[in-house]
């Protein structure tokens, strides 16, 4: 069934002196066990439309609709919750949420609270965390003690364990090094892989290119722009005017264009390029 924004407005504060509207009229569809990227501006409201996929945020106006649940302004409690428990949110910087004492205990503490005994809400941790990477000796350690990246692994091991059927990332890799950025991005890919719909994010456009399959462009909160990445990475002047910026290898595939090298299509990753060069030598 997958998701649907019908005419969304997000209003912060509505009615007070401080109220400021994020986003205007936003209509778009994620389709079920799809890889989709959100991107655009700081300020462009892509983190308050991802609190609207999950109920943390309500639409002012419009209504979104998450596997035949609609949440709109009248939306009852026991409906949001529902999305909840559908669409896990994992925040930039996740690890600031961990609390428990043990990294067992936090990553249990959410189907603990939706009802699970505390045996089968352990269980269903131990194999979210082992899901993530993270190995037994570490389960009984405080979360503080780990380092930073293994820190962020338990608290996507924690949204998992609530066993959503909709990821949902928010700058995810946002301070890891090279090789923690890699590292999670092949875990959203493998969940992507067992039939998880993944709704990621990001401001980095080589990421947009290698994984996801939809693409929508915000822009001081009215979508703007969607399409494939290969449709939407063609659009190399709009792109450059709205400094939103392209994968690497897509740059460097433009700049030969431009001193005469000819490309039907430019190229939005390295097997991409790489075709393109044996059509050379062809
Ligand atoms: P992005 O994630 O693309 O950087 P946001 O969704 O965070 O954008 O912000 C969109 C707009 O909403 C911005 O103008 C921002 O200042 C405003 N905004 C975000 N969060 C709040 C809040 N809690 N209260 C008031 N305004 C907010
Ligand atoms: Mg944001």
């Amino acid at each position: 069934m997958g998701i649907t924004l019908r005419g969304v407005n997000y209003t912060y504060q509505e009615g007070t002196p401080f109220e400021g509207r994020a986003l205007f009229n936003i209509d778009l569809g994620i389709l079920d066990g799809s890889y989709t990227a959100v991107i655009g501006h700081t300020g462009s409201g892509k983190s308050t439309m991802m609190q609207l996929l999950n109920g943390l945020n309500i639409p002012t106006k419009g209504d979104v609709q998450v596997n035949g649940v609609t949440i709109s302004a009248k939306s009852k409690p026991k409906s949001i919750k529902q999305l909840r428990q559908q669409v896990g949110l994992v925040f930039q910087f996740p690890e600031s949420q961990l609390f428990e004492e043990t990294v067992l205990k936090d990553v249990a503490f959410g189907p603990k609270n939706f009802g699970k005994t505390t045996e089968e809400a352990e269980s269903i941790a131990r194999e979210k965390l082992a899901l993530v990477g993270i190995s037994d000796d570490l389960f009984e350690k405080n979360p503080f003690e780990l380092s930073g990246g293994q820190m962020r692994r338990v608290a996507i091991a924690g949204i998992l364990a609530m066993e959503p059927t909709v990821l949902v990332l928010d700058e995810p890799t946002a301070g890891l090094d090279p090789k923690g950025r890699r590292d999670l991005m092949a875990l959203f890919s493998q969940l992507h892989a067992s039939g998880m719909t993944i709704v990621l994010v990001t401001h980095l456009m080589d990421d947009v290119a290698n994984y996801a399959e939809q693409v929508y462009v915000l822009e001081a909160g009215r979508l703007v722009l969607s399409g494939s990445p290969q449709e939407i990475f063609q659009k190399v002047d709009l792109l450059t005017e709205k400094q939103l910026g392209l994968p690497k290898i897509t740059a460097f595939a433009q700049r030969l264009r431009e001193r005469g090298v000819a490309m039907d299509r430019l190229p939005i990753t390295i097997d991409e390029f790489k075709e393109v060069m044996r059509s050379w030598t062809n």
